[in-house]
């Protein structure tokens, strides 16, 4: 392993990515309670939050913001909610991609097709969880590239969310405005959602109401608490400190032993979990690697040419700054 030249870098680098997550991310102890924990690096292996912090307490700059990896982040906040040190590594990775525009090292417009991608890929989640339900019941094969890749399933997929009743059907607005507990429905929980800021139907304040109302039925049959990645956010911000991951985590459950799902749907959630997030980390990748610059991108025929690889590789090597790496 090639040694780090400590005294070549930039010694005010960690101490501008210090000031900007609240004077903590010196504090690292490397523990790497963040990597374990990150989904991104999860199901697809190359975000390191614990080693992005040590590398910006080393004032390794240059080498930050070149990293294709910076632009893999979910900013979830999971990292920063696990951290026993207080280092909010999801808010040092946000520093370095908004230094990345500033240094013109990627177009301003990368982070709104960051977002892009990002919501298409939560689209495909729901879409996916939706049809899972349909292929239990019908005891089929799960194939996630010939549902992914079938023509009709791309053409129809804006359609569908815009015409979708489902969730609506489950929560009536009315229900999950109402004033009931402890949670007094400031609804900080959903707007710091990374998922619900894509999927507009997924409300983790609504599965607080229902559960609260004794909507038992109704939740049990809800396909939607699987889009919940767990990443604690929404219980975090909650003042009146309800847990509302820890709800969605028995919620899910609940499928299974009251909503007539079968013990085998965990490993179909985590195959899509999988899949979808190695879809997601191969169309920024391919992104980057094809104009770091670009102003818009089609997204079907992005997600058509990543699929259309033999199989998803982890390792596409790209290097922001220089499209023909
Ligand atoms: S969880 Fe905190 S202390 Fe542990 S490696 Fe990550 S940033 Fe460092
Ligand atoms: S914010 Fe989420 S995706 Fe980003 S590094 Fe932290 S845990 Fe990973
Ligand atoms: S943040 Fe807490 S109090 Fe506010 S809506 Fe969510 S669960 Fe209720
Ligand atoms: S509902 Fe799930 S995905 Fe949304 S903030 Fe809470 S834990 Fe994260």
């Amino acid at each position: 392993m090639e040694a780090v030249e400590v005294y070549n870098h930039d010694r005010e680098f960690k101490y501008t990515v210090n000031a900007f997550c609240g004077n903590q991310a010196l504090s690292c102890f490397a523990c790497s309670t963040c990597s374990v924990e990150c989904p991104v690096n999860e199901y697809f292996g190359k975000l390191d939050p614990r080693k992005i912090v040590q590398m910006a307490a080393f004032g390794m700059d240059a080498e930050l913001l070149t990293a294709p990896e910076i632009w893999l982040c979910l900013n979830c906040k999971k990292c920063s909610n696990v951290c026993p040190q207080n280092v909010s590594p999801s808010r040092a990775i946000m520093f370095l991609q908004n230094r990345a525009i500033e240094r013109k090292i990627v177009g301003p417009a990368f982070p709104g097709l960051m977002a892009d991608i990002d919501g298409f890929i939560q689209n495909i989640r729901h879409s996916l969880y939706q049809w899972l339900i349909k292929v239990k019941q019908k005891d089929e094969a799960l194939n996630l590239k010939e549902r992914i890749t079938d023509k009709a399933f791309t053409d129809n997929l804006a359609k569908e969310f815009e015409t979708d009743i489902f969730f609506k059907q489950k929560i009536p607005k009315k229900l999950a405005d109402t004033n009931f507990s402890h949670c007094m429905v400031c609804r900080e929980c959903t707007s710091t959602c990374v998922v619900a800021r894509h999927i507009p139907e997924f409300d983790p304040a609504a599965f607080v109401r229902m559960h609260l109302l004794g909507m038992k039925k109704e939740l049990a049959e809800c396909a939607q608490v699987w889009l919940c990645i767990g990443c604690e956010t929404c219980t975090s911000v909650c003042r009146q400190g309800v847990k509302v991951q820890e709800l969605i985590k028995t919620l899910k459950k609940n499928t299974i032993t009251e909503g007539g799902q079968p013990y085998s749907v965990i490993d179909d959630v985590e195959e899509i979990e999988r899949y979808v997030h190695m879809l997601r980390s191969q169309m920024i990748l391919q992104t980057i690697k094809e104009n770091n610059m670009a102003e818009s991108v089609d997204l079907v025929q992005l997600m058509k040419s990543v699929c259309d690889r033999e199989e998803f590789s982890p390792t596409v090597e790209v290097h922001p700054g220089s499209n023909d790496a």
